[in-house]
């Protein structure tokens, strides 16, 4: 994944590359598509995980499509539980919107004089950054128009939560259209932070960062590209004729293929077995008491049966079929690797899988490299622009990076099988002929070239 194919105004993605920042953190790159396509999103996420980036970059992308409501209030607002992280807000605001021009950020910070505050009110405010108590003062005062506010970030919701300012934070939310976007970041998403998104976010997109990275450390993930079931099935051979799986988890689709690949890989001479929901609880019982000793080397399962399995052994996970949702995949090749072993994870993916690979990419931040086995290559060679999937030539199996930044063998397993994205149109329409503006705050003012794609004011 690469900044490029987020989509951002081409502004923005200038002051990216000025910031140093070579690719999206894990949590950038799952949060900016799902808030550029409008979703509202619930994140855990703590700080130093490129979180605030996650929400400036897609509410400065917003503020490049004029409003339609005619009002001088805010268009963002950014409560925090403190005076420092709104400050941190606010410099990020004005760093990554700094190409922009007529963008206003305005900061409302408890213990600070009000004048000044009623002042900065009164004139036109693109992103305002708060923390809850002093802005719901000026609320009362009348000082603030929310008519055309669109995006909604609650950022540490799980402080403000533990500070008390909660009903604050739901009585400012009530002060603003019920149409808008809103965005809530805290380092755990426990129950308390789920009755705050029942209440005001609407059917979110939930995102998980920081406990998927620390687990996916110490797995290897392989990807092959697969013809047909005849292709798959003789790479499947090849691989359980390894020495080095000991044991492993075959992945199906379906029961019913569980069965019959179960049935297969035995008669082809391997020792493998099916688990799956519907095999009653003394042959699963006794099917998983033969993997724990070792007894069974080979296990075909779906992904519901396969929860939870702890065994040690497992050296190899294998996705004969990818799973429909991302977080599968992370409970999947979690059956690897398991009490600090290291552990590889292969998948099969034909030219239909290019979407549901890219969603898994996003949801993990890391790119799976591409494998051939010499004699089994491919006949299909993902392209640009054919089936979703842009490629080149696949890659001989390296350990990936443990971190997000700087990774440069991430990036050599990008290219390695290419960008999706490239088919997305940009989002903006006729506007940019007639558009100008610029970004101007309280303490920040950019005077950066007017931009074409942004209105007068
Ligand atoms: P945050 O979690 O928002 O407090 O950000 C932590 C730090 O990560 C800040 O210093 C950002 O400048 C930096 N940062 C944000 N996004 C990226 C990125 N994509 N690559 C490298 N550094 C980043």
């Amino acid at each position: 994944m690469s900044f490029e194919n987020l989509n951002l105004h081409p502004l923005i993605l200038k002051a990216i590359i000025d910031s140093g920042y070579t690719a999206p953190t894990p949590v950038q790159a799952q949060a900016i598509p799902e808030l550029i396509a409008g979703h509202d999103i619930m994140a855990s996420a703590q700080t130093g995980t490129g979180k605030t980036a996650a929400f400036m970059l897609p509410a400065l992308h917003r503020l490049a499509t004029p409003s339609q409501v005619h009002s001088r209030g805010p268009r963002v607002l950014v409560l925090t539980p403190t005076r420092e992280l709104a400050l941190q807000v606010s410099e990020a605001a004005a760093k990554y919107g700094k190409h922009l021009s007529r963008v206003k950020v305005v900061s409302i910070l408890g213990g600070m004089p009000y004048p000044l505050q009623n002042k900065l009110l009164s004139q036109p405010v693109d992103i305002l950054v708060a923390t809850p108590g002093r802005l719901i003062d000026h609320i009362q005062r009348g000082r603030i128009d929310f008519s055309r506010l669109e995006m909604l970030v609650l950022d540490e919701a799980d402080r403000m939560l533990d500070m008390g300012f909660i009903d604050d934070v739901e009585r400012i939310a009530s002060a603003t259209p019920a149409a808008r976007q809103t965005l809530l970041f805290s380092a755990t998403l426990d129950s308390a932070i789920d009755k705050i998104a029942t209440r005001l976010l609407k059917s979110p997109k939930r995102i998980r960062i920081a406990t998927q990275q620390a687990r996916l450390d110490n797995i290897e993930q392989r990807l092959h590209y697969v013809d047909d079931i005849s292709h798959k099935n003789r790479l499947l051979d090849h691989l359980l004729r390894d020495m080095a799986l000991k044991q492993a988890i075959v992945f199906t689709a379906t029961k019913r293929d569980a069965d019959t690949l179960a049935d297969n890989l035995s008669a082809q001479g391997h020792e493998a077995a099916a688990l799956h929901g519907d095999m009653n609880q003394r042959d699963r019982t006794r099917t998983l008491t033969k993997l724990r000793h070792g007894d069974l080397r080979v296990l075909v399962a779906t992904d519901v049966a396969a929860r939870g399995i702890d065994v040690v052994g497992i050296t190899h996970v294998i996705n004969f079929d990818l799973p429909k949702f991302a977080e599968d995949y992370v409970h999947r090749i979690g059956r690897t690797g398991r009490a600090g072993a290291s552990g590889i994870a292969v998948s099969f993916a034909s030219g239909k899988d290019g979407i549901n690979l890219k969603r898994i990419e996003r949801f993990t931040g890391q790119r799976i490299a591409s494998h051939v086995v010499p004699g089994l290559e491919p006949r299909f060679k993902p392209r640009p622009g054919v089936g979703g999937m842009s490629g080149g030539a696949p890659s001989v199996a390296h350990k990936r990076s443990r971190t997000w930044s700087n990774d440069s063998s991430a990036r050599g397993a990008d290219s390695a099988h290419g960008n999706w994205d490239n088919s997305r149109s940009r989002p903006f329409g006729d506007n940019r002929q007639n558009t100008r503006g610029n970004v101007a705050g309280n303490t920040f003012r950019n005077s950066s070239v007017p931009s074409p794609y942004f209105r007068s004011k």
